[in-house]
């Protein structure tokens, strides 16, 4: 029988996590029960350096029923590099685990059928969400137009999916050589390949709590996702930059044509504008590369993406 690890990552969650938790159990307990997993499968929750009561409240979790474990990372980090902390702890134990936030905004009942399509030989299930009428209209549109700007921009991931999939120790264990220190899990994981699948589900709204990803966030994680996967805006500078020569050496031509005909006095706006605009594609163009660069500064470094500084009893 397979042991399923449920990887939950919080941040300052300590308004939720009493509720979902139990919903949380009540699912392990019930696959359990109907022998889908085996009954050392257990509940990780990953404290992402909250500042709230939520380690206090998973430690007493794990007090009271074994079923709970919990690591909590040196300070926080960010969703992505808790998720990643959780996933390389379950493996040791795991042989599948399943990514999910900790305010109940996933629909639990989708691991049932994550379950079947591991069973039916799928290494990786992808939760996707088939509607986005819970979320706010700037949400909604933002996270639309972000999946488009992903594609275009040559990032492949999967439309509608966020953090909510199973994946299987197989999968991880390839995952861990990805050793890049800018993280955009939903990204990485379908560069390891393997056999995948998707299963569909109904976002709800957070229990409680509120967000950790207003527009601001969203956005830089939009942009990390593409830079962190993506060269392909820095072949589009080329390509711009090819075409913006092309041009220049046809203005350049037509003012050595106008010049021999003896008409350059006036020509002030049309100067303007071609420097104006010139400059800005060349400061568009340095920016991106600029933040290559950067990505490259931060990977040379290779700093640990993260540090365990506790876990529960009983997990040690
Ligand atoms: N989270 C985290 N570290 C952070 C921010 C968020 O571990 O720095 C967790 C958070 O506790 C939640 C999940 O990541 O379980 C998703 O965050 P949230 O629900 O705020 O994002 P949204 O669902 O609104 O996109
Ligand atoms: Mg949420």
């Amino acid at each position: 029988m397979k042991i399923l690890y449920l990887v939950i990552p919080c941040y300052n969650e300590m308004e939720v996590l009493p509720t979902t938790s139990r919903i949380f159990r009540k699912k392990i307990e019930d696959l359990v029960e109907n022998h889908k997993i085996s009954e050392q499968s257990k509940i990780l929750f990953v404290d992402d350096g909250s500042k709230d009561d939520t380690w206090n409240i998973i430690q007493s979790l794990s007090e009271e029923n074994d079923v709970f474990s919990g690591i909590r990372l040196s300070r926080n980090r960010g969703h992505q590099n808790a998720l990643l902390a959780g996933l390389m702890e379950a493996k040791e134990d795991a042989d599948v685990t399943i990514s999910i936030d900790c305010d109940g905004q996933d629909d639990i009942e989708a691991i049932d059928r994550m379950l079947e399509e591991y069973d039916g030989g799928s290494e990786v299930v992808y939760g996707v969400r088939n509607d986005r009428q819970t979320d706010g209209f700037l949400k909604r549109e933002s996270a639309q137009l972000f999946y488009r700007f992903m594609k275009v921009l040559g990032a492949d991931i999967v439309y509608n999916h966020a953090d909510y999939r199973l994946v299987s120790s197989k999968v991880l264990n390839e995952l861990e050589n990805f050793k890049e220190v800018n993280l955009f899990l939903r990204g990485m994981v379908p560069l390891v390949g393997f056999r995948s699948s998707c299963v569909y589900y109904e976002r709800k709204s957070r229990m409680a709590g509120k967000t950790h990803y207003p527009l601001k966030r969203m956005l830089s994680l939009a942009f990390n996702g593409i830079t962190s996967l993506s060269i392909r805006p820095l072949q589009m500078i080329t390509c711009m930059g090819i075409l913006i020569s092309l041009l220049s050496f046809i203005g350049v031509f037509w003012s050595i044509l106008v010049y021999l005909q003896g008409k350059t006095v006036s020509g002030w706006a049309s100067m303007t504008c071609i420097v104006c605009f010139v400059s800005g594609v060349q400061m568009i163009s340095l920016g991106i590369i600029g933040e290559y660069i950067g990505k490259m500064y931060l990977e040379t470094k290779q700093r640990p993406r993260y540090i365990i500084s506790e876990k529960t009893e009983n997990k040690e």
